[in-house]
């Protein structure tokens, strides 16, 4: 897939595109599309990696627009209806959700929506809980992590060993995702205190992401919702909905921890926004962070339904408590976007993979 994803991009997917065929073609009648923000305007991105999951402002309005004209994009209460008493939905429907609560959520995307009288159901954190103003853990220990000086002695901070911080970015983002996994495994409370002496321990000046917060485009792009912010959001008529306390690798945490952040992210966001909370999406929500234990967990914490970031189309509900959705990047082009809502992308990816293995059994 990886020769054959250039292809598909740059040559494939425009020429399709530019016929209509994405819109045109048999598919099934629901997307769940999943953002994580977009790029404020003037905002440089000093790593594409970090801030691949972001789409620009104009390709967010662009992307709005060629679902206006070719698709029909549902109500998040439009959703749940469906989702509770069955019923034809509109041909293919689209409903969209965004992970996260970053503040350009509201400043940006929700002045877009509103233009275009959509609404999206919003997956925010208990980061609203804070006084003060955060940025998402794991982006924090990225930016410490690429920001620490070269060192080759190991360090040991609350029982977790950082072995050496290697020159090479690709090492320290190994090194990231492996911290990432161990520091899901405590508390919201240790992991706070494990950022904190690191930043010390590593060698960073203590004011090292004052500025994260601070200059108003990189606050745009990195800080939290608070709750005044997040009360904006519901009265401009969007939908809220979990993405559990902490925003942790549920499936590295203990039953208890993982129970936790899934049922109390449920009733902070209740008792605060005197809403009823039914929808909830699982932190990363690949399957190696998921799995039928918070499947189970979200149902018994009394949500409507739950939401996995992978998979795409579909017509039938298998699961309620994993509902699939498309991943938008910021490298999508207007007809890659298109291949990917419509299936089409992961139509052509499920057939090379069967004709890869089917190769493989003929080898052996
Ligand atoms: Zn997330």
């Amino acid at each position: 897939m990886r020769v054959l994803s250039p292809i598909l991009h740059r040559v494939i997917y425009p020429v399709l595109g530019s016929t209509g065929y994405f819109h045109s073609r048999r598919i099934a009648p629901l997307t769940v599309i999943t953002y994580h923000g977009v790029l404020p305007a003037g905002y440089k991105s000093e790593d594409a990696f970090l801030d691949n999951t972001l789409v620009p402002e104009g390709a967010f309005r662009s992307q709005l627009r060629l679902l206006k004209k070719h698709y029909n994009v549902i109500s998040p209460d439009e959703f749940l209806l469906w989702l509770r008493k069955g019923g034809d939905l509109p041909e293919r429907a689209i409903l969209l959700t965004c992970d996260d609560g970053l503040l350009n959520h509201l400043s940006v995307m929700v002045p877009i929506l509103r233009e275009e009288k959509l609404k999206c159901l919003f997956f925010v954190t208990g980061s609203f809980l804070e006084n003060t103003p955060t940025v998402l853990w794991y982006v924090e220990l990225y930016l410490l992590l690429m920001q620490a000086p070269i060192r080759n002695e190991p360090i040991c901070l609350h029982g977790i060993v950082i072995p050496e911080i290697s020159a090479d970015p690709g090492k320290r983002r190994v090194l990231w995702l492996t911290l990432l996994k161990k520091l899901s495994q405590v508390d919201a409370e240790t992991r706070r205190g494990f950022l904190q002496d690191a930043a010390a321990g590593l060698g960073l000046r203590p004011s090292w992401k004052v500025r994260y917060l601070d200059d108003p485009l990189l606050r745009n792009r990195f800080q939290l919702l608070r709750l005044p912010e997040l009360k904006q959001l519901a009265e401009a008529g969007m939908v809220i909905g979990a993405h559990t306390l902490s925003h942790p690798v549920l499936a590295e945490q203990s039953s208890d921890l993982a129970r936790a952040e899934i049922a109390d992210c449920r009733m902070a966001l209740g008792q605060s926004l005197g809403q009823r909370v039914w929808a909830i999406a699982y932190p990363f929500g690949d399957p190696a962070s998921v799995g039928a234990r918070e499947f189970k967990l979200a149902e018994e914490a009394g949500y409507a339904c739950g939401f996995v970031n992978v998979g795409g189309v579909f017509d039938t509900v298998s699961s309620k408590f994993r509902l699939p959705r498309v991943h938008i990047t910021a490298e999508m082009l207007l007809p890659a976007y298109e291949a990917h809502i419509s299936g089409f992308h992961e139509a052509v990816q499920a057939k090379f993979r069967a004709l890869v293995s089917s190769d493989r059994r003929t080898d052996e």
